[in-house]
């Protein structure tokens, strides 16, 4: 039996805030001016958006990137909400904007994320940065945050992708097909397996790397997997807990006390793909925020 190896992503994300801050402070020296800033709408008041705006508001600030977060009405018109969105497209003191999803069903979400300006999109939902990142040699603007918090993992577990099965579970636009694409253009041989995969416990058999992004709570079995694989899991799923004053409890999408039996590594849920997420988001918009002062520095 192996022994496994927890990939802690409350602890790397901690380091990339902390990396985001002294990068700026450093920047700020040289550029008083430098602020970094993300944009949030949210529409609605569903509670697990509000969570999720929550989060990423004091991940950011956390990291020295200033976030204005809006709260819209569940109502608001489509035309209303694009007029919006291009204000702050065409606002030079924001560099990234992110559109909290999922919409209210009357307002059409491809729209919607097509109508960020490509060089603000740091979700990287915008059909130009997902059409790069399916590309061989493609250039996206932004990398998706989960999908990049995936990968950033396996880096920190000193994987070398080259050659090996990879298995993805899942082949959403927000995680399994942009996670797929990374895994490709690392030279992994990527099996995506979906709702009518109908032998999905030999293929995870023969993978080195499984990423778990299937929304099914606790389903990836350890007697599926290969004796030390990598295990990302991705998933995020509450399930009843009488044990809990909430009633209920999280857990992925892989059955992590039979997975640790087999894999190398596994990522917990909670402290794994979630806080890398929110650390992926801060990156994109220092990024974002670099290369506007890069182009102002040219002209
Ligand atoms: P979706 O519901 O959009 O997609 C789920 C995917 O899993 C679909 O492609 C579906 O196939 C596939 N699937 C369903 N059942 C199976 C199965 N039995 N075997 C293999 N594949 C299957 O979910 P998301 O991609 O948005 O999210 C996936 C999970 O990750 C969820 O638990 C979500 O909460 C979590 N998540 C976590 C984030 C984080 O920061 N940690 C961020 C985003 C999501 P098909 O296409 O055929 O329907």
């Amino acid at each position: 039996q192996f022994l496994y190896h927890t990939l802690s992503g409350t602890k790397i994300a901690k380091s990339i805030r902390d990396e985001a801050n002294q990068e700026i402070e450093q920047i700020r020296a040289r550029v008083p001016g430098f602020k970094p800033t993300l944009k949030i709408f949210q529409i609605g008041t569903r509670p697990d958006s509000s969570a999720y705006v929550r989060m990423k508001l004091k991940s950011s600030e956390e990291s020295g990137v200033h976030c204005n977060v809006e709260k819209l009405p569940e109502n608001i018109s489509e035309v209303e909400l694009l007029n919006k969105i291009d204000d702050v497209n065409k606002n030079d003191a924001v560099h990234g904007i992110l559109i909290q999803l999922p919409l209210p069903k009357h307002l059409d979400e491809t729209k919607i994320t097509n109508s960020v300006l490509h060089t603000k999109d740091v979700d990287g939902f915008h059909r130009y940065n997902a059409g790069e990142l399916s590309k061989k040699g493609g250039e996206p603007m932004f990398i998706p945050c989960t999908p990049n918090g995936c990968i950033r993992l396996l880096k920190e577990a000193g994987v070398n992708l080259r050659g090996k099965n990879a298995v993805v579970l899942g082949r959403s636009d927000i995680v399994g097909t942009p996670v797929s694409s990374l895994l490709k253009n690392m030279d992994a041989t990527v099996t995506v397996c979906h709702s009518h995969t109908t032998n999905l416990p030999e293929i995870l058999s023969q993978a080195d790397v499984v990423v778990a992004a299937c929304g099914r709570a606790n389903y990836v079995k350890g007697e599926w997997l290969k004796e030390g694989a990598i295990v990302i899991d991705v998933g995020i799923n509450y399930i009843p807990d009488s044990t809990k004053k909430s009633g209920q409890r999280l857990v992925g999408d892989v059955d992590y006390e039979s997975a640790k039996k087999k894999a190398s590594f596994i990522t917990p849920v909670p402290g794994g793909v979630g806080p890398m997420t929110i650390a992926m988001l801060v990156q994109n918009v220092l990024l974002a925020a670099k290369r506007q002062l890069s182009d102002s520095n040219k002209t």
